[in-house]
């Protein structure tokens, strides 16, 4: 429900191909040229005729990469270095390791075959091939591959304006001195700082409001002034200090109050204006998890992202649940590679206060509800690095 409200941006722009990575296409990239864009040989060697490689022959050119040879003489082979075009005429090019060659002529040792360590024109790429599709992020060897069709920028949407607002009168930010009696230090904005950067998207940071009602509402408003969406943490839950889901019915509407989750069960979705907000909880590891599950594809969504979900792997638990409660857990696990396949060992302290439970984890391990877990059985893990990283 929450990804089918989740509005495409619509605006794009034009970036270098250099400062692309993370941007999502916002139309097809179409090829006007082949890769290679001739025959060109995979190795340092000789270039010559199949039908002449039991003969001894003389090296009638030398051809680097860069440069272009003239047609093969008959009879005749060609020095030829890596990436270099094939000279017309020749149907192979042997390794040099396999050639011998004195005084100018050279003979090649075993069988030649046609075509061998030929990289064929148009092999990779040709000319009016899609290479890469409209909602695709943009990954270092994407950036790579536009370059190689002879791009030099990129159409892209807009990154996404993130704005990201922490509630809590307990809340001081690091760095302003010792806490005092009753506080605690805010890590859920710095948590979402580096989730939204992964992103590739702008952080609209909010800071922090305090838990009223009236500054909660200045504070949502302003926010969904500034940014595409509004995230906020703490304050959706059913506490009278819980001020945010009230003010966001306000100034907008709710669509959806708490999940049937575990951690992050008081998450609520709806907007401000016309602005979606995602009222994640306040726990950290809570707010860690429903943003990798919930606002990650949301927002990957609006920014134009065809594939939203992330791959998911099986593991082997390597503890016990005893039956679980009415909420899909999301556990804590560090998988590890072993003889026996990818192995899932329980992070010891599963609260959702517990931001130590994210940070010496590397996946999470999906228990459905009302299950029974044993050691051995096989669980659904979504490694970190696929929603997070
Ligand atoms: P709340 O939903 O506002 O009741 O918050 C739930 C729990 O999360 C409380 O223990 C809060 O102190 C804690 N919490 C809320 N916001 C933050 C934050 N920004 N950083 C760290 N802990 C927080
Ligand atoms: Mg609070």
């Amino acid at each position: 429900m929450v990804l089918g409200a989740a509005p495409c941006i619509n605006e794009t722009i034009d970036v270098s191909l250099l400062d692309a990575h993370g941007c999502v296409l916002s139309q097809d990239a179409l090829s006007t040229v082949d890769v290679p864009p001739a025959d060109n040989s995979a190795m340092d060697g000789y270039a010559l005729r199949v039908n002449d490689a039991e003969q001894a022959l003389p090296v009638s050119q030398r051809i680097p990469a860069g440069t272009v040879g003239s047609a093969l003489k008959e009879a005749c082979a060609a020095r030829i270095f890596t990436g270099a075009t094939i000279p017309d005429g020749a149907d192979a090019v042997v390794m040099q390791e396999n050639c011998t060659e004195v005084a100018g002529i050279v003979s090649v040792a075993g069988p030649v075959m046609t075509g061998q360590n030929i990289r064929h024109r148009g092999q990779d790429i040709k000319s009016g091939d899609t290479v890469l599709a409209k909602g695709r992020i943009l990954r270092p060897q994407d950036m790579g591959m536009l370059a190689s069709i002879g791009c030099a920028r990129a159409k892209v949407y807009r990154p996404l304006r993130v704005a990201v607002l922490s509630t809590g009168d307990e809340l001081f930010e690091p760095g302003s001195g010792a806490l005092p009696e009753g506080g605690i230090y805010n890590s859920n904005r710095y948590t979402l700082a580096g989730l939204v950067h992964n992103l590739h998207m702008k952080f609209v940071d909010c800071g922090m409001v305090k838990d009223d009602a009236e500054a909660t509402k200045q504070a949502l408003l302003n926010a969904s002034e500034l940014a595409d969406c509004v995230i906020t943490t703490g304050g959706v839950s059913v506490g009278e200090e819980d001020h945010v889901k009230a003010q966001v019915q306000r100034l907008g509407r709710l669509d959806l109050w708490k999940l049937a989750i575990k951690p992050g069960k008081p998450l609520a979705f709806g907007s401000i204006g016309n602005t979606p907000f995602i009222g994640l909880p306040g726990n950290p590891t809570a707010v860690f998890v429903t943003f990798c599950l919930i606002a990650r594809p949301f927002l990957l969504k609006m920014q134009g992202v065809v594939e939203t979900e992330s791959p998911r792997l099986q593991a082997m638990a390597a503890f016990s649940v005893s039956r679980s409660g009415g909420r899909q857990d999301y556990l804590r696990v560090m998988v590890e590679n072993t003889s026996q396949g990818l192995v899932a060992k329980k992070f010891s302290n599963q609260s959702s206060g517990i931001l130590s439970s994210v940070s010496h984890s590397n996946a999470l391990a999906v228990i459905p509800p009302g299950v029974v877990v044993s050691e051995g059985d096989m669980l659904e893990i979504i490694l970190l690095d696929s929603i997070a990283g």
